[in-house]
């Protein structure tokens, strides 16, 4: 038993009650609820992996609208369509509101919005305050 190592003992003790410890050599952490990293490594989980990558093309592409506007906008995209679900469940919404709802800017939003004017699906009006607003077709 002197050669056991945090890793052999995840492969002798039954499943339900051994405590299960990270992958990753040379870490003897603990995992919670039996996944295979600990908190210090969990980036290597392939679907946190897939996550991130997820996040971090939504912020590429949010970061390209804000710089380079509606040209920069995929309308078929999943931020694009997220909107239009939204105005689809919501109805008629000013950008400011669509911007805070999204944990977007105004500008930015307002560049999706146009995107998606010129693709034909969304409509811009304004409302009684004088702010511009969207809704779907
Ligand atoms: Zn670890």
């Amino acid at each position: 038993m002197n050669n056991m190592t945090p890793k052999s003992i995840n492969r002798i003790q039954p499943k339900r009650k051994r405590p299960r410890y990270c992958e990753v050599s040379g870490c003897d952490n603990s995992t919670r609820e039996g996944k295979p990293y600990c908190t210090d490594h969990v980036m290597r989980h392939p679907y946190v992996k897939m996550v991130a990558k997820v996040i971090e093309g939504r912020e590429r592409e949010i970061l390209n609208v804000a710089k380079r506007g509606h040209r920069a906008v995929d309308v078929y995209g999943s931020i694009a369509q997220e909107i239009v679900s939204y105005l689809k469940v919501h109805g008629t919404k000013t950008i400011k509101r669509i911007a805070r709802d999204h944990g977007m800017k105004p500008e930015t939003t307002r560049s999706y919005c146009d995107a998606l004017r010129r693709a034909g699906i969304v409509i811009l009006g304004c409302n009684k305050r004088g702010n511009q607003t969207a809704m779907v077709v």
